[in-house]
């Protein structure tokens, strides 16, 4: 072979993995093992004092779920990734290294509803607080940042209106500032975006969606770029300044590049237990061998969908980045030139009232709370998802109450489109 870098086909199906050392196992086994015998005590030791890498407790470290760890992190093209429990645990992961009591984060008014109440509420009970904005405007970010800033936050596709972040732009004022980017590309996926090449810092994911993509378990992970440096200011003394519980070690001057990710799993993982376990890493590394095969299909049949509901004279308008019509669109074919993702809102005539009985009336599509999954999925979210939030919020956030949302499937997108047909025949009569 020459050096010639593996392109993504190969790497979602190889990265992180080899055949079992053991036993030549060709798929990754589920090392279902909480402690590992050390080979003497001057090993465990090394281990402790993290002078050298290994397995000691499986809340810190598991075998199959390292393996989904260099994978996530090699597609994502970063330095290295540390997995979590649910995607809402690898956001609170990605934030611990950086934030202290009074620290604030600058977050897209464009979230997940379940991120809005975390970043709105929950947070505070940290001492750590969230200011929202509108990140269109890149002035407004910069402007929404003070000495006490640690971090920008937002999704690169955007629930639940499919809206699309201009990366480059919101991370030259992250840079500015002097601040990591952290990016959740949980809808796009390292398939249709790569935040990283963007000059985003971090990554995190809701491994639960399109990375699993088969609607089997929850997870998050936390990938790193390498590229940020934690000791030019002092901003981040977690990462830059001596660690009390690790004999006044420095995990940046000690560990470079993978200062982040070793944090993330020496004192994160170690006193947040937000552990990811081996099964459900299975299950997401069965799904990540498809990826690609899988985004493709997802994109293809959302580009149709959306196409037919916005000629259909019973919807009001279609929220998808890939239509032409879109405000999104130009972005679309500037940054996320493989798709817009499938994840998309649009508005029924006849508004809450119609939108409760499209849902009901379905058959192929699933109403639930999830997104990401083989199957079409549907929601009407300013009912569910965006229940907490004020009508203000569900506005800023693209969950008006005339508007339902859908996640696209692959299954075949005629079918879909039948399905949809009858349920707003059903719902507008
Ligand atoms: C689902 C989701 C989350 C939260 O992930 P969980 O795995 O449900 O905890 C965060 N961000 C986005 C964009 C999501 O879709």
């Amino acid at each position: 072979m020459n050096d010639t870098p593996y392109g993504f086909d190969t790497l979602q199906i190889h990265a992180g993995a080899r055949p079992d050392p053991a036993t030549g196992a060709r798929q990754t086994p589920i090392y279902q093992s909480t402690a590992y015998v050390f080979r003497d005590a001057d090993h465990a030791a090394a281990l402790f004092n993290l002078q050298e890498v290994g397995y000691i407790y499986s809340r810190l470290t598991n075998p199959t779920v390292s393996v989904l760890q260099e994978r996530i992190a090699t597609l994502e093209g970063g330095a290295g990734a540390v997995c979590c429990s649910s995607g809402h645990a690898a956001q609170i992961m990605a934030l611990f290294p950086l934030m202290q009591p009074g620290s604030n984060v600058v977050v897209s008014t464009r979230l997940y509803g379940g991120s809005i109440t975390q970043f709105g509420q929950t947070i505070k009970r940290f001492g750590w607080s969230a200011t929202f904005v509108d990140f269109d405007d890149v002035d407004a970010i910069h402007a929404a940042a003070d000495e006490n800033t640690k971090a920008i936050f937002c999704e690169s596709i955007s629930n639940p209106g499919g809206y699309l972040t201009d990366i480059p732009a919101v991370a030259a004022v992250a840079e500015a500032l002097g601040v990591p980017l952290i990016v959740d590309n949980t809808l796009a996926t390292p398939y249709l975006c790569r935040p990283i090449e963007m000059g985003a810092t971090l990554v995190v994911h809701s491994t639960t969606k399109y990375l699993t993509g088969n609607g089997t378990v929850t997870g998050g992970a936390v990938v790193d770029s390498g590229n940020f440096d934690w000791s030019a200011s002092d901003k981040f003394p977690s990462l830059s300044q001596p660690e009390p519980a690790y004999h006044g070690l420095k995990f940046h001057e000690t560990f470079g590049a993978l200062a982040y990710t070793f944090h993330g799993i020496a004192v994160g993982l170690r006193d947040l237990g937000m552990t990811m376990n081996p099964q459900a890493a299975h299950y997401t590394l069965m799904g990540i061998e498809t990826l690609s095969l899988r985004m493709e299909r997802h994109v293809q049949n959302a580009e149709k969908i959306a196409a037919w509901l916005e000629n259909d004279p019973r919807v009001e308008f279609v929220t998808y980045a890939g239509l032409p019509s879109s405000p999104y669109y130009d972005r679309k074919q500037a940054l996320y030139a493989k798709g817009a993702g499938a994840l998309f809102t649009f508005a029924v005539k006849g508004g809450y009232e119609a939108c409760v009985k499209l849902v009901d009336s379905v058959e192929i599509f699933s109403h639930v709370a999830n997104l990401g999954d083989t199957r079409s999925l549907i929601i009407h979210s300013a009912s569910t998802t965006h229940r907490q939030l004020t009508p203000k919020q569900q506005e800023a956030s693209g969950a008006s109450p005339n508007v339902v949302r859908l996640s696209i499937g692959t299954e075949d997108a005629d079918d879909l489109i039948r399905d949809l047909d009858q349920a707003l025949a059903a719902a507008t009569a």
